[in-house]
């Protein structure tokens, strides 16, 4: 599985809305674009591409670099998407959804179920046992199920996931960085000093750079 149009949009829209999908296209396979130039190209108010910009940086999902615009005072940003946090947050809901099906084949392996003919219900022993063994919907008596579809099916949907995953974290993701954005990924990643809770304190710099950004940006801007 690459990390294809249809997995990067599928992830953006449920992390940061699917208004953001063009924008993100727009950033793929290209750094430091300019927010002047993703408003001309997307022909979307500086402020919304700005929001959109946001919503991303949140998640990590891109990141910036600036510039002083020397003639007008004010600071040009330029974004770059983070090509392998995509693909990191890609599998990790690939992972949870491997999970749950995983959870659901071992209850369907560790379970005997019971169903009418007309498949109304599916009880397990207990619930069967409490209905008379009937029933509840049709009357008509329940019967030992097989469900050896269901436990094939799963099984199978599982392995599939497992290797679109394998595939996913084999590729390399191609990063075209320029120098500028190096030294701010070299900040950014910078070891914290407490190694316990690391991710969380990484998150907490980010999210309070992202709110002393757009507060600059506000007075700089008007
Ligand atoms: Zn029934």
């Amino acid at each position: 599985m690459k990390l294809t149009a249809k997995l990067i949009e599928e992830l953006v829209s449920e992390l940061a809305g699917q208004d953001v999908v063009p924008l993100v296209e727009a950033l793929r396979n290209k750094s430091n674009v300019s927010e002047l130039k993703l408003a001309e190209q997307l022909k979307r108010e500086i402020n919304t591409i700005r929001n959109m910009l946001y919503r991303l940086y949140e998640h990590n999902l891109v990141s910036f670099t600036r510039k002083k615009d020397k003639k007008k005072g004010w600071y040009i940003y330029y974004w770059t998407l983070n090509s392998n946090r995509v693909k990191d947050l890609i599998a990790e809901v690939k992972k949870q959804k491997i999970h749950r099906l995983q959870e659901r084949l071992d209850r369907e392996q560790q379970t005997q179920f019971y169903s009418c003919s007309e498949k109304c219900v599916r009880l397990d022993f207990e619930e069967s046992h409490d209905h008379g063994f009937k029933c509840p919907e049709c009357g008509t008596l329940l019967d030992v199920e097989n469900n050896k579809h269901i436990v094939e099916r799963l099984a199978k949907t599982i392995s599939e996931m497992q290797k679109e995953l394998d595939e996913l974290q084999k590729e390399e993701v191609p990063v075209k960085r320029t120098k500028v954005i190096e030294k701010s990924v070299k900040k950014k990643t910078r070891p914290e000093k407490t190694a316990k809770g690391q991710k969380s304190a990484k998150n907490t710099k980010a999210k309070r750079k992202i709110s002393s950004n757009k507060k600059s940006t506000k007075k700089k801007r008007k």
